[in-house]
């Protein structure tokens, strides 16, 4: 978790996160929860935010392809395949203990205490240094398994997460490798491409462009190399430890309601003394017939497997194929998630917004189970991505509740009628976009001004960028 700074707002936090909680306001990034300690609630703060630089560390991941010959290649899977079988021995035997009711283990001690004993031959494989990251690892999963039980205890859990406890890196009867190398273990040579291990005096060419490990002042932390069995590469993820700036406070806000008519929709607050305001909408129509083209390529599969007299060989070979075509789906949603999350936040910073509140769909995945964008889960990736991308260039963003805020006019405050084409209809007369209502509605419910007006500009994500739909017109709430 990325730390604020000084104790001062750490008394403040206290003082204030339990309301603010209660209320409903949930920091999403480190900005969000930096603003909350120095001045409390957003809803309420609005003018009187200090406009000091402020500094916050974050940790991000820097993914590089590893460039492999048969030699490395073979040496990475008899590295990683030890590191998986620590994983499951460790794991088999915490798992015991938690369902005999003798409690959770969460410490790495408890592991490396064995290390002369029955993982002598990974220890020796491991190094020291790489043996006690991967205990690490194994009690970070403990930790957060713990975390989870409490967090269910306490009714703090969404629908769609499930607390299971860590299980084993094992896939069709066989182990998944997994190589854990310590901060201290290796060196990344970014001029030459090359990763320096330090205890198997081994190096690795990369590929792929290091974004965090080439910012000044980085800090490399564990470095986590897998391999990916569809595209048949290895990977290398490394965490980072980067400190990123932002001058808080002092510029609009808006609000961003996600998914109904649209992916997102946002709406900031006038832009100037006239009233007028912007929003964005992006398109979630590419997104839609992405994954209906893949749940039909699925289908087939699923059509052809349940022929009986289809051969094994055969079978194995169409679920090659249809694990394919769900990473691929996947894959190619948090590419339109990431390009339009990118994209909104730098029209943002282009139109002066400060701060980003954004309305959380609960209950839309009771409407149409299992369609499309209607999925949860994928809600909650979009948000963090938003969340991040916000982070990144140093705005915060909160998530405020949105109950009810399709149904009532953001103009007036009563019922509205839901109209064709994705329109809602006011009894006092005047028809808007559903999500700009909404998004105005959740700025509202943040403590913005509303504008009189909205300049309504669309833009189509997809998996290789966004496009602007040469629509500008402005219409008229009230
Ligand atoms: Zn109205």
């Amino acid at each position: 978790m990325p730390r604020g700074n000084g104790a001062a707002g750490a008394n403040a936090m206290k003082g204030l996160e339990p309301r603010a909680l209660e209320q409903g306001v949930v920091p999403l990034n480190a900005w969000a929860r930096l603003l909350l300690e120095l001045c409390g609630d957003p809803r309420t703060g609005g003018g009187r935010w200090a406009q000091a630089l402020q500094r916050v560390r974050v940790v991000r991941t820097d993914t590089l392809r590893l460039l492999t010959t048969p030699e490395l290649d073979g040496f990475l899977r008899r590295v990683g395949d030890a590191t998986a079988k620590l994983i499951n021995m460790e794991n088999y035997r915490r798992r015991r203990q938690f369902f005999e009711g003798r409690g959770i283990d969460c410490s790495w001690m408890s592991a490396w205490a064995r290390r002369k004993a029955e993982y002598f031959d990974i220890y020796k494989l491991l190094g020291s240094a790489n043996f006690h990251e991967a205990c690490r690892l194994i009690s970070d999963q403990w930790k957060s398994f713990l975390g989870l039980l409490k967090a269910a205890k306490e009714g703090r859990l969404e629908p769609w997460q499930k607390v299971r406890p860590p299980g084993y890196r094992k896939r069709d009867g066989q182990r998944v490798p997994i190589v854990v190398v310590r901060f201290d273990n290796y060196r990344i040579d970014l001029e030459r491409r090359v990763i320096h291990f330090g205890y198997w005096n081994i190096s690795v060419p990369f590929k792929g462009k290091p974004r965090w490990l080439a910012k000044p002042g980085a800090k490399q932390g564990r470095l986590i190399i897998t391999y990916d069995p569809v595209r048949k590469r290895w990977y290398a993820r490394v965490s980072v430890e980067v400190a990123l700036e932002s001058k808080l406070g002092g510029g609009l806000k808006a609000g961003i309601d996600l998914g109904r008519e649209r992916l997102i929709a946002l709406v900031t607050e006038p832009l100037s003394e006239k009233g007028e305001g912007v929003a964005l909408l992006y398109r979630g129509g590419p997104l839609k017939s992405d994954y209906f083209y893949f749940e039909r390529k699925i289908a087939e599969i699923d059509r052809m497997l349940s022929d009986p007299k289809l051969e094994e060989v055969d079978r194995s070979v169409l679920k090659e194929i249809r694990k394919r075509f769900y990473e691929k789906r996947k894959r190619r949603r948090d590419q339109v998630f990431a390009n339009a999350a990118a994209h909104l936040v730098r029209v943002c910073l282009e139109l002066g917004v400060a701060v980003l509140l954004l309305g959380y769909p609960r209950g839309i995945a009771q409407d149409k189970p299992g369609k499309g964008n209607s999925n949860m889960w994928s809600y909650r990736r979009l948000e963090q991505r938003i969340a991040v991308a916000a982070e990144n260039r140093g705005i915060p963003a909160f998530e405020i509740p949105e109950d009810g805020t399709s149904k009532t006019c953001a103009k007036h405050g009563c019922e509205v009628q839901r109209g064709p084409r994705g329109l809602v209809r006011c009894p006092y007369g005047h028809v808007m976009h559903a999500d700009v209502n909404a998004a105005l509605n959740i700025l509202k419910r943040g403590g913005g001004k509303v504008p009189t007006r909205v300049k309504v500009l669309s833009f189509v994500p997809t998996p290789s960028g966004v496009i602007a739909v040469n629509k500008k017109k402005s219409s008229n709430p009230a």
